[in-house]
């Protein structure tokens, strides 16, 4: 799960155009808030012993969004902080993040938002899915445990699928997989008593020079304030001509 600015804040850069993402307020991305609540489902569906971990890469401020999962409910959490991390594209980012799930230990599901609300790529689950050399099902809206697989439903514009993979799998879902739940307060408290362990790039046996903003295959060369907003041209139909005003506007836009 990935701790990102608050969208409701404005967003900063750092000189090197990367995002600011240690002087702002970030959170728990609410997409994956979502995977959280389906991992905790998963767990609540089985007698078998079952642990839920909730992993992230980011800067120190990161262990926020592990914290609120252990909240949650999760039982365990893992945060990869490096220096070296900061301005890795999500090519990097799915490596440091396969490796974290290579060292925690064998697991069989692999559960992640659809997008983080910064970046909104939806690409990490599927290089997760590439490195771990796993089968991936993404954007599920329902997940449903059947012994050794998960049946994962995909809501398309025309038509829902029921995708059946094996597990151990990659599998990420959306905002339609159910309301993820607030922390109790009994939740808050026992938090405090998990387990959350802090990985460097050392401890995963990876390279500071695979990651970074100098290796990343996408860079921002450069960013301007929004312009304020300008009030808009109201147009009035007193005499008939309203709809011919409104489609010369549409069309000196270049909308129609
Ligand atoms: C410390 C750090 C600093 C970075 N700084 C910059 C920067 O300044 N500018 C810039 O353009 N890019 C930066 N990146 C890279 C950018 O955040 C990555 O592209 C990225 O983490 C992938 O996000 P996404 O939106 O592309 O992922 P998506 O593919 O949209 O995310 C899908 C899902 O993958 C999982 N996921 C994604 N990222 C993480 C993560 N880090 N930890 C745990 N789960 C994750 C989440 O469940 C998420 O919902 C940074 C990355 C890190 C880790």
């Amino acid at each position: 799960m990935k701790h990102v600015p608050d969208a409701t804040a404005d967003p900063r850069f750092e000189s090197d155009n990367t995002v600011d993402r240690v002087g702002v307020d970030g959170l728990l991305s609410e997409l994956d808030e979502y995977a959280v609540e389906q991992a905790l489902q998963l767990k609540e569906g089985t007698d078998e012993e079952v642990t839920v971990t909730a992993l992230t890469v980011g800067p120190e401020k990161a262990a926020d969004a592990v914290r609120k999962a252990l909240q949650m409910g999760a039982d365990q959490g893992v945060h990869v902080q490096d220096e070296a991390i900061a301005g890795s594209d999500a090519i990097a980012t799915s490596l440091v993040l396969a490796k974290a799930i290579e060292k925690i230990g064998s697991v069989d599901v692999v559960l992640c938002g659809m997008a983080s609300t910064d970046g909104a790529m939806s690409v990490v689950p599927a290089m997760l899915a590439e490195r771990l050399g796993l089968p991936q099902v993404t954007l599920g809206s329902r997940i449903e445990r059947k012994e050794s697989q998960l049946a994962v439903q995909r809501d398309g514009d025309t038509a829902t699928e029921v995708v059946i993979g094996t597990m151990p799998l990659v599998a990420s879902v959306t905002d339609q997989s159910g309301e993820a739940r607030y922390p109790s307060f009994k939740g808050i408290m026992a938090a405090k008593k998990k387990p959350l362990e802090t990985y460097s790039l050392g401890d995963l046996g990876v390279d500071s020079g695979e990651v970074g903003l100098s290796v990343a295959w996408s860079a921002v060369e450069e960013t301007t304030e929004r312009p304020p907003r300008t009030a808009g041209e109201i147009v009035k139909d007193e005499d008939g001509s309203g709809a011919t005003a409104l489609v010369e506007f549409l069309a000196s836009k270049k909308f129609i």
